[in-house]
């Protein structure tokens, strides 16, 4: 049998950290479990786990500072982060994606649907590439997308984008001219069913403009229905 996916579970409030450690292994996760920021640190440099479950209010460092130590860091960088708060915390939920969590889950949570927001996050780590059809350049006014080598350009200056936002980008890019709902993009960029909690996609889209500068007016806002990429004539 192959080695089960690692997931770090990082909670301080030991009921919901057992609980959740308890339902991954149910599912077949090998778990690690950390109650503070420093623990989670050295064990996320150690052994690398594909996710990382990630509470927002730590003891010692908070869910964004361990988020952008993972990031700055070349062996976890690409570390698929769940961030995990309480829904008052709504300017610190924003914080976390602008330090790049990929995805998003509120408290109080259900159990399965964490599982699930998991075993969606390891599917997409051990397939890595993302689904295109196209190959080479993919050219839209003044952003280029190099498909093979997942690179993104605006007015030639490079982006630098997370997986995440890069998946997102390239799903809207090549859909250009059509909606996508933010269900549809639930399911197609985070693996997700579209009827889950869609904010996720809001706060990337929202990153993703910033990210984009010259370039961000090209994703536009269909009220009340999702998101469009401009359409450019060829
Ligand atoms: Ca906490």
């Amino acid at each position: 049998m192959a080695d089960a996916v690692s997931v770090l579970v990082v909670e301080d409030e030991d009921d919901i950290r057992n609980l959740v450690a308890l339902n991954l292994r149910r599912s077949g996760f090998n778990v690690l479990t950390a109650g503070d920021g420093e623990t989670a640190l050295a064990l996320a440099r150690e052994h690398v786990p594909p996710v990382v479950l990630l509470d927002l209010m730590l003891p010692d460092m908070s869910g964004t500072e361990i988020c952008q130590a993972l990031r700055a860091d070349r062996k976890t960088q690409g570390v698929y982060v769940i961030m995990v708060t309480a829904r008052t915390e709504e300017s610190d939920r924003i914080t976390g994606f602008e330090v790049g969590a990929d995805d998003y889950v509120p408290k109080p949570f259900s159990v399965r649907e964490l599982v699930l927001r998991v075993q969606a996050a390891s599917r997409r780590m051990a397939r890595n590439e993302p689904e295109s059809e196209v190959t080479g350049n993919l050219e839209l006014g003044e952003l280029t997308l190099n498909v093979s080598a997942h690179r993104v350009w605006v007015s030639g200056e490079e982006l630098e984008l997370t997986s995440t936002e890069y998946k997102l980008l390239l799903h809207l890019a090549e859909s250009a001219g059509r909606l996508c709902s933010r269900g549809e993009l639930l399911k197609e960029v985070w693996e997700l069913p579209p009827s889950l909690n869609t904010r996720t996609v809001d706060t990337h889209v929202k990153r993703l403009r910033q990210k984009l500068r010259a370039a961000s007016s090209y994703i536009e806002t269909v009220r009340g229905a999702g998101y469009r990429f401009r359409s450019f004539s060829p």
